[in-house]
């Protein structure tokens, strides 16, 4: 019963398992943790991560709390660090300054093993502690592993599918059909949505069925799920859905909820239906052609069905929405998502908190960040000691900075600040200054429509029978 780092991730690292390194704010590095086992790759420590911060053998990182800050480590790159130093006039580690950097002007030394043995390039490596750079280590989730995984395709984001899942009803214990799965980072957001851990007998179990008809992807994607304990949760098929379907095996998946980033979802949807499709949805008589045969539905007959299909031209959308009110779908919606990142922090001038310029600023310890706000407060003792008309300059400044990137700028909160009088009588500092929201300088503009729609159960005089039966009226 090994339950996936995605759902269930522990209180630490473990060896043989998914993490995400967190250079820097938006710089993730998805890396498996190997086991200390010996010599990796020249490395008396076993795998290494080199980074321009700083190099962390995997041993560095193992059975550490989630979330913990890794110190770099100082190993010798061995004759492809010398390489690449040759190559580029630069050591690699240290081509510019990054998260938590010390540019002490230090090279990745050669370790004592070189020392020691007088080689210009030893067999094997040792690392030893140095404090040059740090990284923080996270646990896997699908938002981290959407920003940080290989792309073999486009993908879908995290404004998008959040909206979807949540539109399509994807829930724990849903069956949910995916095509294409293309990168994968659907795929996991989706998993996670409908996974119930291990249910109990007559409860559904969560799972998602995906669909990838190119093979290379196909492959990729199968270890990936393999590698990252989720094969079980999910059941990826090599498959062209547009002339293939999407049963599994022969037989129903018994879907509640459908998701389609294809070409041309238009050609897939007859394979959705309930009933039998039509073989030509341009010329095809439906009647005729509607007998129920040995055709079966991948839909949950006792369910509405959920669907959202996602496309970047307006074309596939006319052409998508035709077809579904063609076959029955009802409650036909487009939606585009306009994703803008805000950001907010208190701002007073003269005065820069450092905490929330992102990881580069961060403390590197807890020793660092008391200092910085002992510094802080000493200033914000100083300012409050200041005439009034200092805060009034203060104000009218920011009211300027505001104006000059009034486009940026979409929300300034009335909280001008404490008065001296306030400054002195004690109001924590971090509540102090002009509350700003910033957007982004440019929107993110499209990523693709949504298009949602339902089917809904079908209602058969055994359904009316029943219902009328639970629900007798008048009584
Ligand atoms: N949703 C994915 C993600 O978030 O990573 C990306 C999907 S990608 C844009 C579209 C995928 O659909 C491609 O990998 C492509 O190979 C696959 N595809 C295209 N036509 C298909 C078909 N008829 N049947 C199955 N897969 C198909």
């Amino acid at each position: 019963n090994k339950v996936s780092p995605f759902l269930d991730p522990g209180p630490r690292t473990k060896a043989n398992s998914l993490a995400i390194l967190q250079l820097s704010r938006d710089n993730l590095l998805p890396v498996y943790l190997q086991p200390p086992t010996g010599e990796h790759d020249g490395y008396a420590e076993g795998a290494v991560v080199n980074t321009r911060y700083g190099s962390f053998p995997h041993s560095t990182m193992l059975n550490v709390p989630w979330g913990s800050q890794i110190r770099a480590s100082k190993v010798d790159t061995g004759s492809r660090g010398r390489k690449r130093k040759r190559e580029s006039g630069v050591d690699a580690c240290r081509e510019a300054t990054g998260a938590g950097e010390k540019d002490d002007g230090k090279d990745n030394e050669d370790s004592a093993a070189t020392a020691v043995n007088g080689e210009s390039a030893p067999a094997v490596k040792q690392a030893v502690a140095d404090t040059s750079g740090f990284i923080h280590i996270l646990p896997p989730t699908p938002e981290l592993w959407t920003t940080s995984l290989p792309h073999r395709t486009q993908v879908v984001y995290t404004p998008d599918y959040s909206y979807i899942l949540h539109r399509i009803r994807a829930r724990p214990g849903s069956v949910l059909i995916e095509a294409g799965a293309g990168s994968g980072s659907f795929t996991h957001a989706s998993v996670r949505a409908v996974y119930n851990g291990y249910p109990t007998e007559g409860q559904r179990k969560g799972k998602v069925y995906s669909f990838e008809f190119h093979e290379q992807r196909y492959h990729k994607m199968k270890k990936e799920l393999s590698d990252h304990g989720l094969d079980g949760l999910v059941q990826l098929t090599h498959r062209d859905v547009y002339s293939g379907g999407f049963l599994v095996d022969g037989k129903s998946p018994e879907a509640d909820a459908v998701f389609l980033d294809l070409p041309a979802p238009w050609e897939a949807l007859p394979n959705l239906s309930r009933r039998k499709p039509q073989t030509s949805l341009d010329t095809g008589d439906a009647a005729a052609e509607n007998e129920q045969t040995e055709w079966v539905s991948p839909l949950n007959p006792k369910k509405s069905v959920y669907l959202c299909t996602f496309s970047p031209c307006i074309e596939q959308v006319t052409r998508t929405v035709s077809v579904m009110r063609r076959l029955g779908w009802v409650d036909i919606d487009m939606v585009e998502i306009a994703n803008r990142k805000l950001h907010t922090s208190r701002e007073r001038v003269g005065l820069n908190l450092n905490f929330d310029r992102g990881v580069n600023n961060s403390p590197r310890d807890v020793e660092e960040a008391l200092a910085r706000l002992e510094e802080i407060e000493s200033r914000f003792r100083e300012h409050a000691a200041k005439p009034r008309d200092g805060d009034e300059d203060m104000d009218s400044a920011d009211e300027g900075d505001m104006q000059s990137s009034a486009k940026q700028s979409i929300a300034t909160h009335g909280n001008p600040g404490p008065s001296a009088d306030e400054g002195s009588s004690g109001t924590a500092p971090w509540m102090e200054g002009r509350l700003i929201t910033r957007g982004e300088p440019e929107i993110k503009t499209h990523t693709s429509y949504l298009v949602f729609a339902v089917l809904p159960m079908e209602w058969s005089e055994g359904d009316e029978a029943a219902a009328a039966a639970k629900y007798p009226v008048g009584k």
